[in-house]
């Protein structure tokens, strides 16, 4: 080999390990590209309605009412870095405008502007609805997976912070979703899984008849009644909530129908959308003695439901078996361009159309019957409450669980008031205001 083509030779390496190298970087750049920006934030965030939740374009400034801000906290994160921003890590890029090509913020101008599913009017009526009690309400559009509502309390305007660490109780998990990130016992709410089952696996179910006397046996153990129900049939066990009944039921169908219709239902399962992950419930009778099974399928046991989740369920009771999968970015746009634009999604088929329309008219013959139809807005709504002790010295969790049957609302909600007391009594007053309140924002 002579010198000139040993000096081709090394030029040819050279030139391959120059095109390696920057191989290597544009890799790295393009897949940590958007971790180098300095965060910017640009951009606003609305609500369904184009009401400024979030400005970042000049400064940071919140929503005018203070009510709102308050409502948003748990969403949009703090100022003092307690709280995730999940939305803002989700789709900064996109708000940002920043581009993989050009590696900066959109050139031409513009500006980001993401839309929320949400009403800052709903919020505002959630929050002074719940006035100060702790707990969360969430309310969502079952067809297309629109989130409308959820808040959770404690809360307090981002922009007057208090002083959360000398007041414990008062801001007791002030930083947590309870909506999204927390777990509850769901007291009578479950019976509706144990009725849904039932009405899968008891063919006759609708035509049986039980006896309470106040409380029953299940193996070597007695099941309480919260009253002395008599002779009654499966559809007002549900509306009076006899756990006599639902025990039984519970008892029939196992622990391994029950296991089986828990996870169908996503109890023990998490849903993610839009950068959040929820919390998982709690179903696990692996352990269970028989009465144990039976007093988890009337809810209660090591039982645990997470809100949002639990509010799918609803949903699907709602829509003949199967409900779409909430969302809360609508879409996210960079001056004229669109980033990212939410679909629908339906969540699988959990529950055939029949069992759900038979337990949907059941709820509502409990709205009817118990509840009171004046709650509900003037619409076509089922409900089931829950009553879930906590232990003693403290006052029960109150939930309601539900969802409105109409052309222009199809809406599930979920309402639950820590230390609430009763759930029919202290969630009703909550969902008659949140619900009227959805009437407005999704009329206008
Ligand atoms: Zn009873």
């Amino acid at each position: 080999m002579n010198k000139l083509a040993k000096r081709a030779w090394f030029a040819y390496f050279l030139a391959a390990a120059m095109l390696v190298g920057v191989l290597v970087i544009v890799v790295r750049y393009v897949v940590n590209g958007p971790d180098w920006m300095p965060f910017q934030n640009d951009g606003v965030i609305v609500d369904r309605s184009g009401t400024v939740l979030m400005d970042n374009t000049d400064g940071r400034t919140l929503a005018d009412d203070a009510t709102v801000r308050a409502s948003m906290l748990q969403i949009l994160g703090d100022n003092e870095g307690y709280i995730t921003p999940y939305l803002l890590n989700e789709y900064g890029d996109e708000l940002a405008g920043f581009n993989r090509i050009s590696g900066t913020r959109h050139m031409g101008g513009g500006e980001g502007r993401m839309t929320l599913t949400l009403s800052a009017y709903v919020q505002r009526a959630a929050l002074n609805a719940l006035n100060g009690q702790h707990g969360t309400v969430g309310v969502y559009n079952y067809k297309t997976g629109e989130i409308l509502c959820m808040v959770s309390s404690p809360t307090y305007d981002p922009w007057t912070v208090p002083d959360v660490a000398g007041n414990p109780e008062q801001y007791n998990g002030v930083y947590v979703n309870r909506f999204l990130h927390s777990a509850y016992a769901p007291g009578s709410t479950f019976k509706l899984v144990t009725a849904a089952a039932a009405l899968e696996r008891i063919s006759d179910i609708e035509d049986r008849t039980f006896y309470c006397e106040g409380s029953a046996r299940i193996g070597s153990e007695t099941v309480i009644c919260n009253g002395v129900h008599g002779t009654i049939s499966f559809r007002q066990a549900l509306c009076q909530s006899c756990n006599v009944a639902f025990a039984q039921i519970a008892d029939e169908l196992g622990a391994d129908v029950l296991t089986n219709y828990a996870e169908r239902f996503g109890i023990t399962d998490s849903l993610s959308f839009d950068g959040f992950i929820t919390k998982k419930g709690n179903f696990d009778l692996s352990e269970a003695t028989a009465y144990e099974a039976a007093w988890a399928g009337v809810g209660q046991y090591t039982d645990q439901i997470n809100p949002c989740q639990y509010m799918t369920f609803l949903g699907a009771i709602a829509n003949g078996g199967q409900a779409a999968t909430p969302y809360l970015v609508d879409k996210v746009t960079f001056g004229s361009k669109t980033k990212y634009e939410a679909k629908t999604e339906m969540g699988d088929k959990i529950l055939s159309a029949s069992a759900a329309d038979t337990l949907a008219e059941m709820m509502h013959y409990n709205v009817v019957n118990n509840y009171g139809e004046w709650y509900f807005s003037g619409l076509y709504a089922g409900a089931k409450s829950g009553t879930a002790e906590r232990g003693e010295g403290l006052t029960s969790n109150a939930l309601l669980t539900g969802f409105v049957q109409s052309e222009d609302y199809p809406l599930a909600f979920v309402v639950v008031i820590e230390g609430g007391g009763a759930g029919s009594t202290a969630c009703t007053p909550v969902i008659r205001q949140v619900l009227d309140a959805c009437v407005v924002a999704m009329g206008s």
